[in-house]
Parts: C-alpha cells; sequence; structure tokens
C-alpha cells in the first residue's frame, strides 16, 4: 500500500517518496515485483534512501 505522508506518497517497500500518487505507486508495484527498484522511477523521488 502506498503511504500518505503530508502532501506527498511514499512507496512502503523502499520507503521513497513522491510527489505523484500514480509513481509511488508505479514504485511499488515495480519493487513488489522484482524486489528492486527501477531507476526511471526512482529519479522521481523527493528524499535519498
Ligand atoms: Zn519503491
Amino acid at each position: 500500500m502506498v503511504k500518505e505522508v503530508k502532501e506527498n506518497f511514499q512507496c512502503e517497500e523502499c520507503k521513497l517518496i513522491y510527489k505523484e500518487k500514480s509513481i509511488a505507486e508505479k514504485c511499488e508495484q515495480y519493487c513488489k515485483k522484482y524486489n528492486a527498484c527501477n531507476l526511471e522511477i526512482i529519479k522521481h523521488a523527493i528524499n535519498e534512501k
């Protein structure tokens, strides 16, 4: 489940935070499926791992 953090959205798998819920959801789906992060997605993250 993507978690809402203030006005942003966190991927519960990798804990990265995104401004767009849709991107956080994509990240989470990818993280769950591949057990790794997609660089094309995580470049949109607003925090560092
Ligand atoms: Zn993720």
